[in-house]
């Protein structure tokens, strides 16, 4: 598998690091035969180049079987015309990643913050209120005058469709149960369709049941009892905010896998931003990556059919289970360790297995 590796600002580096040294391992534990190749977006692109992604990056991403992208500091990028684009945008919008996959779930030696639970939000990732990425051209938000501002939101029954299918085939993959989440109360017409083509997909998986919770009532709900969830899918900013509360709920936004899956690609990117507040301090927890990498394995096993690749996501997952069980963890999660060793230790554990 030929891997493009692009670890961005802040603690991109530093959890970046520590993920390849855990990928190096299963690479070698269970003969994955993985070629890693670096390149750079971000800050680190700007100053050298003088665009946060270069379209060679693209070309090599789109050569490349997968992605891994640490996060970058999209705040600070604001005008495309200097060079200042937001590198997941990019991604996401140039090789279609229409589903953004986001597992939560607690692990027993750190208490999550509301009980035991284990639920993956399904977010819609190509439009939305996402301004920046939901226009062919220019851009959904407008200044009509210095004090006015309009944001548009797009949604189309295509992209309603496909994502709430990644949803429903992921359901009948765990525990047959799906939730979507809007806000078809205020937003009828656009929430409204979503709903309709989330129910339409439904009816092909007769298995799955299909429940539905306003967005705002659903931050109770998954606060009050988590458990009830199984696959919860939403429209692109509801997810991205829900998903933050779930990874919190589970420990530590730290452990906030992430997969951006398209038809003929995928990225591994930390739910998480660029955490400035700790970069350089090697106390990130580097799994949120890890976990994100693995969800990549499993996804191209499954799409070629090579059943190490899957094997290898699950020791993975099974390896940060047993790390965090023995306390090898950093402090957001109750350990002593830097990121730098978590990773370590992971690959020692993994290599092991
Ligand atoms: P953030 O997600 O970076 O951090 C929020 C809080 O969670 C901080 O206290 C941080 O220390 C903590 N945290 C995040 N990741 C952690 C980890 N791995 N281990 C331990 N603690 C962790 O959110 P922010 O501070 O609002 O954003 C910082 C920058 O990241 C901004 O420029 C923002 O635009 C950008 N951002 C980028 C992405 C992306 O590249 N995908 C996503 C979200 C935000």
């Amino acid at each position: 598998m030929q891997l493009l590796v692009l670890p961005g600002d802040g603690i991109g580096p530093e959890i970046t690091a520590a993920t390849l040294v855990t990928l190096c391992a299963a690479s070698e534990r269970f003969g994955l035969g993985l070629e890693i190749r670096e390149d750079i977006v971000g800050h680190e692109s700007l100053r050298r180049y003088g665009t946060t992604v270069r379209s060679e990056v693209l070309a090599a991403a789109r050569a490349a079987d997968g992605l891994l992208l640490g996060p970058a500091s999209t705040f600070d990028f604001r005008d495309e015309a200097k060079g200042e684009i937001n590198p997941s945008m990019f991604f996401r919008k140039n090789l279609d990643l229409f589903a953004n996959i986001r597992p939560a779930r607690t692990y027993d030696g750190f208490p999550g913050r509301a009980g035991t639970f284990d639920l993956v939000v399904v977010r819609e990732n190509t439009e939305g209120f996402y301004a920046d990425r939901n226009m062919a051209a220019g851009n959904g938000e407008i200044l009509v005058t210095p004090d006015v501002a309009i944001s548009l939101r797009r949604i189309t029954r295509a992209c309603c469709n496909r994502v709430a299918r990644v949803a429903f085939e992921l359901a009948a993959r765990r525990r047959y149960r799906l939730t979507i989440v809007h806000k078809a109360n205020v937003l009828k017409v656009g929430d409204g369709m979503f709903i309709e083509e989330c129910r339409a997909v439904g009816r092909e998986f007769a298995a799955v049941a299909v429940d539905d919770v306003i967005v705002d009532a659903m931050m109770a709900h998954v606060v009050r009892t988590p458990q009830r969830f199984d696959v919860i899918v939403t429209t692109n900013m509801f997810g991205d905010i829900l998903s933050d509360l779930t990874a919190e709920l589970s420990g530590s936004l730290g452990l906030g896998g992430s997969l951006n899956a398209g038809g003929d690609h995928a990225m591994a990117q930390a739910a998480h931003g660029s955490a400035p507040d700790i970069a350089g301090k090697n106390v990130a927890n580097p799994f949120s990556l890890t976990l994100s990498a693995a969800l990549l394995l499993a996804w191209h096993g499954r799409r070629r059919q090579i059943k190490p690749f899957e094997t290898a996501a699950a020791a993975i997952e099974k390896a940060v289970a047993a790390a965090i069980a023995a306390h090898e963890v950093t402090p957001d999660i109750g350990g002593e360790l830097g990121t730098r060793e978590t990773g370590a230790a992971l690959a020692t554990r993994l290599a092991r297995m």
